[in-house]
């Protein structure tokens, strides 16, 4: 019995899973990415934020690099895309 339920809570795999998860939510919520490029846009770089022109739903983010290349962006609620 002790020893089934020690298996139990030493198990590295869960764990690991559960951290990769955390990692990734914090992502997400914080740092938001390029909608071009997929890079995370840091605070201090000259990105653009603005939501979409034709849905309003969907916030679109775009990179320093992105904006002066003039890349296209593509939002991904109504597939709105523009320069
Ligand atoms: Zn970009
Ligand atoms: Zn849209």
């Amino acid at each position: 019995m002790v020893k089934s339920s020690c298996a139990k809570a030493y198990n590295p795999q869960s764990e690991f899973d559960f951290r990769l998860l955390m990692l990734t939510e914090v992502r997400t919520v914080r740092m938001p990415s390029c909608n071009w490029c997929g890079r995370m846009i840091l605070p201090r770089e000259g990105a653009v934020k603005f939501p979409c022109p034709q849905c309003g739903e969907t916030t679109i983010w775009r990179c320093e690099k992105c904006r002066g290349f003039g890349r296209p962006y593509k939002c991904q609620k109504c597939g709105f895309s523009g320069p």
